[in-house]
């Protein structure tokens, strides 16, 4: 299937007239088709490919935006050394059926004198937030200026960045952003590491090592009160703690899917068990939706 590829506004709004999506601004055309946006880094993988073929459900066309945001990067951070795959990209995109890639430079979407951008609130300063200050400012700027450009009805998100997944919906339900959110499950290798993009920089050691992050979302998810979750997930992490290379524990949190905050122990229904932790120079993140059911 052939891929448009566009890197500006103007050419995103060629490639939407060339898909037949523009009827009146705001509305729909007769009969013309909808379009998912699946936003992404780059770098893609099976966990991308499982995003745009669940975007390629949800609506007639497909986009995948491939944008290495800086604003969402910290002062210390990966952003000068995050893989850049584009052509392997491209084939990614073209063979899940994406029609339309928007690859925009960093000029393109921010301006020199900007001002404004999107606060995440309070929520964006906990848990992950926490550990990396003006991160999902920065994502959820960059997500509403995507939005904004490709103007999908649709757009997919992992469940992988399960903290991200909420601010997203939460800046949708704040800012009445007319675009229907989904979350997909995450996508694994068959031992159980999460697929990401930074899973390459892992050396062979370190990839042991890191095994203990889905090892311990695997050991909390057999339990069903809080502090049984946590205290066989903290196990198996400071089991890890102490291996060659060791893993560096950022958090481990039980929290409320929908408003990131820790669960009381008599908390019920569905809550999400997030760990971070760094192995080598490479931070990893992971998390399990668990159903937590009234104790008998
Ligand atoms: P990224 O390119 O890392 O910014 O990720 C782009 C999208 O892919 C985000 O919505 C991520 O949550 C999602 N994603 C990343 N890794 C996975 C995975 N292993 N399984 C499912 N979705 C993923």
């Amino acid at each position: 299937m052939d891929v448009i590829v566009v890197a500006d506004r103007s050419e995103l709004l060629a490639a939407r007239a060339a898909l037949g999506l523009d009827g009146a601004p705001g509305r729909r055309a007769g009969g013309a088709g909808t379009l998912a946006l699946v936003p992404t880094m780059g770098a893609l993988h099976e966990g991308h490919r499982s995003l745009i073929r669940l975007a390629r459900e949800r609506a007639d066309h497909v986009a995948v935006s491939v944008f290495v945001n800086p604003l969402q990067f910290g002062p210390h951070e990966d952003f000068s050394r995050y893989p850049r795959t584009f052509d392997a990209d491209l084939e990614v995109c073209a063979a899940e059926g994406a029609g339309l890639v928007f690859a925009p430079a960093a000029d393109e979407i921010y301006l020199p004198d900007r001002q404004v951008g999107v606060s995440a609130g309070q929520m964006g300063t906990i848990v992950e937030g926490a550990f990396r200050p003006g991160h999902f400012d920065g994502v959820l700027t960059v997500v509403l200026k995507l939005f904004n450009l490709v103007r999908p009805d649709v757009a997919v998100f992992g469940q992988k960045d399960a903290q991200q997944l909420a601010m997203i919906r939460r800046m949708v339900a704040d800012l009445n952003v007319p675009v229907e959110v989904v979350g997909a499950p995450t996508v694994r290798e068959p031992d159980g590491l999460a697929l990401s993009s930074r899973n390459r920089y892992l050396s062979p050691a370190d990839r042991a090592t890191a095994l203990a992050l889905s090892r311990a979302l695997r050991e909390g998810t057999r339990h069903t009160r809080p502090k049984d979750i946590l205290h066989a997930a903290h196990a198996v992490l400071d089991e890890a703690a102490r291996a060659d290379p060791p893993l560096l524990l950022d958090y481990l949190s039980l929290v409320d899917p929908a408003t990131f905050t820790a669960v009381a122990e008599d908390h019920r229904g569905e809550a999400i068990l997030a760990v971070a932790a760094k192995v080598g120079t490479t931070r990893l993140i992971d998390n399990a939706v668990l159903t937590l059911s009234p104790v008998m």
